[in-house]
């Protein structure tokens, strides 16, 4: 048998050879905290799961779902929208659930990229923007995230000949890894920059609600147009704490709604009716278990920030996600450093390089763990004395 080529361009995925390393030394006995994935580790609330529950127990919920989702799910979704970002949304046309917003963003590649196609893909990103490129038969081709430049791309520095050919801008704000944040003003400009070279744009945005000091990031649908050129994808994972149950939301342009709806219906069955009521529990519940986690992130994001400036790193506190983005001391890279932390303390972080080239003075620290792992974590780290290279 002979496995598609498609495969052989595909680079292993970041967090199974990192998962691999980490199983191996567990393996050995050794106690390795990981501050790897981003996953809450705070439970699904209470009146989301009974909503489940109750939903599970009604047969009409046994058989097959509509790949367009429950009307009153869209709704939820439309009505969240509205009430969060005063963005009026369609439920019948601009709304469509997802299998997480993974599966979407996986999916909408194959909806617009063709063989040779160009997106453009911030470098760096979540992996899945540019390997579902690939997937497509496309050309990522990467837009630099600079520091200096707060982790926003510089659009107008886009090649002519590049931009005018690309078929998909990817952005994502609060963004994983950096930490970054993005105005109303750069969106606008966001969709300007679509509108001249005719591309779409595909905005991630499932950290709106993962904050600190009050921040309120905007959506990218509140810029004017932004309907015209793009989507935006939207996740129950992080603000709900539902990672383990796939729910996800696209919503925006209705056209590329419609493509997006038209391979799945093909490709997946819809999303489990009993995860769909859940998913109106929380859209349209009690919104505190969100304020009341991110309080918990926010101490241990100061705590944490503070002890890597003190070892060498620097970390910039974010105003959104539950990642630091820290830059690695001179003279290491990203895996260098990744290695020396594991081998020599049994800390598990992700190497920059994970998340594209640009990535690689860096490391990424999820606060995700447990206060009593994330207290050995800052022990280990506090008393750390450094062997040079
Ligand atoms: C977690 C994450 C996702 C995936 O969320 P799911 O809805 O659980 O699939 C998408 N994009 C980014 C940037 C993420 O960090």
């Amino acid at each position: 048998m002979q496995v598609a080529n498609r495969l052989s361009k595909l680079p292993p995925y970041l967090f199974v050879t990192i998962d691999k390393k980490i199983a191996e030394r567990q393996a050995a006995g050794e106690d390795i905290i990981k501050f790897t994935i981003g996953d809450p580790d705070s439970p699904t609330p209470p009146h989301i799961i009974e909503g489940m529950c109750h939903a599970a127990r009604n047969p009409a919920n046994h058989r097959y779902p509509d790949t367009k989702g429950l009307p009153k799910l869209r709704q939820a979704i439309a009505a969240w929208y509205k009430k969060r970002f005063g963005v009026i949304l369609d439920p019948d046309k601009e709304v469509l659930p997802l299998i997480g917003s993974k599966e979407g963003i996986g999916h909408m590649s194959l909806c617009f990229i063709e063989s040779g196609d160009i997106a453009l893909i911030p470098d760096p990103a979540y992996p899945v923007y540019s390997l579902s490129t690939i997937v497509a038969g496309g050309k990522p081709h990467p837009i630099p995230l600079k520091e200096k430049n707060n982790f926003l791309p510089d659009l107008e520095a886009i090649p002519e000949k590049i931009a005018s050919k690309a078929k998909l801008l990817w952005l994502n704000y609060p963004n994983n890894p950096t930490g970054a944040i993005a105005n109303l003003d750069f969106f606008k400009n966001a969709v300007r920059f679509a509108q001249k070279n005719n591309l779409a744009i595909c905005h991630d945005a499932p950290y709106t609600e993962v904050v600190f000091d009050g921040y309120k990031p905007p959506s990218f649908m509140q810029a004017p147009g932004a309907k015209e050129v793009g989507v935006e994808f939207h996740s129950l994972s992080k603000t709900y704490h539902m990672t383990g149950w796939r729910i996800g939301i696209a919503v925006g342009n209705e056209q590329m709604i419609n493509a997006l709806f038209r391979i799945k219906t093909n490709m997946d069955s819809g999303i489990p009716q009993a995860i769909q009521q859940a998913a109106i529990e929380a859209l349209r519940g009690p919104q505190d278990c969100t304020a009341s986690y991110n309080y918990i992130l926010q101490q241990r994001l100061d705590k944490l920030v503070k002890v890597l400036n003190g070892i060498g790193l620097t970390a910039r506190t974010p105003k959104a996600t539950f990642y630091i983005w820290a830059r690695v001391p001179q003279g290491y890279t990203s895996i260098d450093f990744t290695e020396k932390l594991l081998d020599e303390i049994g800390i598990a972080v992700t190497p920059g390089i994970g998340y594209g080239k640009e990535g690689d003075d860096y490391i990424r620290f999820s606060l995700t763990l447990a206060d009593d792992r994330l207290e050995e974590g800052i022990n280990r780290l506090s008393t750390w004395k450094r062997r040079d290279k």
